[in-house]
């Protein structure tokens, strides 16, 4: 049986897959990313591709319907609200898991098209402060090095990852790589003890948000001991003088680890020339996340460890085209192709090039803030597109009732059951991992074609192919006339060169004249580059920026919730929930509580807790672990109101934000736990 070539769904290390009709799932040898390798998600594909629980023909109103009475009432119900409230009165909310081509037709009909910008994505909840930061350092958001970096590095300092659930492939690789090389060292930074920290030497269990004194602190050890790039900073860098000022007034103990713990971490990172800092949600995903992420850039910064072979800072994304999303544009503070949303220039360069009535002038609603808006009656009329906010965000409960608000809802999913679908007044079946074609990016920004090997069910339709429908409807179909996924790629890279003129860190060049059908895994802008090797920066002046950072002051709550993934289930278990062997993992919502806490709460094994918030409340089975510190509590964040009638956890989190990304604090929120 032929196999076809594509890529996993799931994280966003973007594994290739040869996948089959009959369910057979192998590792693609030959992809960059992974050669041969799978985890146990991308090794269960095959059994999460039959048909139950789809959503197989439009619906309005809960009746099946045609695709041509659906698509006229979206256009409809948008265009009506647009004519009499303006355009900041309709939103989009989409998703990492939309393939590059569907991320940028539905960023250009929002802002080119219709003129705003309020299309936000579930990235906010997974990169934005890595965005955010990114930006203010190297005035672009630029991915420095390559996985193979990570395998040359002498030392990797992994922040806030629990890499052996969350990216398995690339833990692999990493073991693979100290298996090879034993001298290798791994500090894991984690306030919980993971599968991660199995394979680290050291596992510094950090105060949650303690991040910024540490590096703070490394940062001032590193001046202190000469370690100090004079001659790198001199000539790339700003606010050198501003950033160890800062880190000068942090205090240490902030990070809750001992002094001895301290030194040897910054005594080994100072003795270490090639390092690597690999973080995620547990940086991003905070009050103070991009600052954070500036935290760690500084110090690779100051010591010039950037653009080297195994060395780097390094952000891995948490869903498979997150990447691909920033690159069109896909959040409500941007434009597309790493083009500026507040540059005059910029977006007239866009306008120019799509022909377009207008564009966007001001930044749309972020995530958390867009819901809010539904929530007060800003938005009139909302399209989600292959994601739940009724379950991902948090404060779901006040998520999901503010959805029940907006006078008219639609959203496209390949499941007809969804805490977000219920709430929906139209539903648009989409088509699925297998059934669709087109491009992701991965983290260290390969791009990779998912190539369809299964027939479309039903009437199922990809969605680069509903919003284009829709568009035409509301009477842009000359600038939507795409006939496949190949059309938008190639005026994605047209575009590109259109703003060639542009200093940009994204360069499509070299898929000017690709063969999108064989399309093989290609990094932009060409294979194993590895950025600011120049010390060459986007900023105006070309130097990159160290940010001064200010550690924040912790609370001691009694207790702290920390919320993250399991090694088998993916997001809202849409696709890994239709596995049994995924299932068998962890079968149902638990807690995880040290043993002392435990103690003190009267709780055995098994015990039900009540874990509660001032936004609402959960109900989880004890978990008791000295993986967790005492006074810290951590749940995944999987199961939904379908899947559980003792609340979500996302009921229980809270919407607080960055300041500078927006993205949402969902690793520690101040909680009550009781036994039930
Ligand atoms: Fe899929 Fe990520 Fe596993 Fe690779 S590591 S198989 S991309 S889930």
């Amino acid at each position: 049986m032929s196999l076809t070539r594509t890529t996993c769904p799931y994280c966003g290390v973007g594994c290739g897959v040869l996948a089959g009709v009959d369910g057979t799932i192998k590792g693609d040898p030959d992809h960059p990313a992974n050669f041969g390798r799978l985890c146990s998600k991308g090794a269960a594909l095959g059994e999460t591709i039959d048909l139950e629980g789809r959503l197989l023909h439009p619906k309005v109103n809960g009746a099946d319907t045609d695709w041509d009475t659906a698509l006229d009432l979206v256009a409809q119900k948008f265009s009506a609200a647009i004519a009499e409230h303006g355009p900041e009165s309709v939103a989009f909310y989409a998703s990492g898991q939309l393939l590059t081509e569907d991320y940028y037709v539905a960023n250009k009909l929002m802002k080119g098209f219709i003129g705003a910008a309020n299309i936000d994505t579930n990235s906010r909840l997974c990169m934005a402060s890595s965005v955010a930061g990114h930006k203010r350092a190297f005035g672009t958001d630029t991915v420095p090095g390559t996985y193979a970096d990570l395998e040359q590095a002498d030392l990797i300092v992994l922040v806030g990852s629990n890499l052996a659930w969350c990216h398995p492939v690339l833990y692999q690789r990493i073991a693979a790589a100290k298996d090879a090389r034993p001298d290798m060292r791994i500090v894991n930074i984690d306030p919980r003890r993971t599968a991660t920290t199995d394979l680290a030497d050291t596992h510094l269990q950090i105060a949650p948000d303690g991040d910024i004194a540490l590096f703070n602190g490394l940062l001032a050890h590193l001046v202190d001991g000469g370690k100090l790039d004079a001659t790198f900073t001199g000539n790339h860098v700003n606010g050198v003088a501003e950033a160890i000022s800062a880190a000068r007034a942090s205090n240490t103990a902030d990070t809750g680890l001992t002094p001895h713990e301290l030194n040897a971490f910054f005594t080994l990172w100072a003795q270490t020339e090639k390092v690597v800092t690999i973080y995620s949600q547990g940086v991003n995903q905070s009050s103070c996340g991009t600052d954070k992420v500036n935290a760690i850039l500084n110090c690779h910064l100051a010591t010039g460890r950037i653009g080297r072979a195994g060395a780097g800072p390094f952000s891995v994304t948490g869903q498979p085209n997150a990447m691909g999303g920033r690159e069109v544009g896909g959040l409500a503070n941007m434009l597309a192709n790493h083009l500026e949303l507040d540059n005059a220039d910029h977006r007239q360069v866009v306008q120019d090039f799509w022909d377009s009535p207008t564009i966007c002038t001001k930044p749309g609603l972020k995530a958390v803030d867009l819901f809010e808006a539904c929530a007060n009656g800003q938005i009139k009329a909302l399209w989600v597109i292959s994601t739940n906010p009724a379950v991902s965000l948090p404060d779901s409960d006040r998520v999901a009732a503010a959805i029940a608000k907006v006078q008219f809802v639609v959203t496209s999913d390949i499941m007809e059951k969804t805490d977000t679908n219920d709430l929906a007044h139209v539903l648009l079946p989409a088509t699925g991992w297998g059934e669709k074609d087109g491009t992701v990016t991965n983290s260290e920004r390969r791009i990779s074609r998912q190539r369809a090997f299964l027939p479309a069910p039903g009437s199922a339709r990809p969605d680069w192919e509903i919003l284009s429908d829709v568009a035409a409807r509301m009477g842009f179909s000359e600038a939507f006339d795409y006939q496949k996924p190949a059309d938008i790629f190639a005026e994605y890279v047209a575009l590109d060169t259109a703003a060639s003129h542009i200093a940009r860190d994204l360069d499509l060049s070299i898929f000017a004249d690709a063969d999108y059908a064989g399309l093989i895994p290609t990094q932009w802008p060409r294979n194993d580059h590895r950025f600011f090797v120049d010390g060459r920066f986007y900023h105006p002046d070309g130097k990159a920026r160290m940010i001064a950072v200010t550690a924040p002051i912790l609370s001691k709550p009694r207790f702290t919730l920390n919320t993250g993934r399991n090694r088998d289930q993916w997001h809202t278990m849409t696709r890994t929930g239709k596995s049994p062997r995924l299932g068998a993992h962890l079968a149902e919502p638990y807690v995880e509580v040290n043993p002392v806490d435990a103690t003190d709460l009267g709780a055995a094994p098994g015990s039900l807790i009540a874990v509660e918030s001032i936004y609402g409340r959960t109900l989880l089975r004890a978990l008791i672990t000295p993986r967790v510190a005492q006074g810290q509590l951590f749940a995944p964040m999987h199961w939904t109101r379908q899947r559980t009638t003792a609340g979500i956890v996302n009921s229980v989190t809270a919407p607080l934000t960055d300041p500078f990304s927006g993205q949402p604090a969902l690793k520690s929120c101040t909680v009550t736990a009781q036994v039930y």
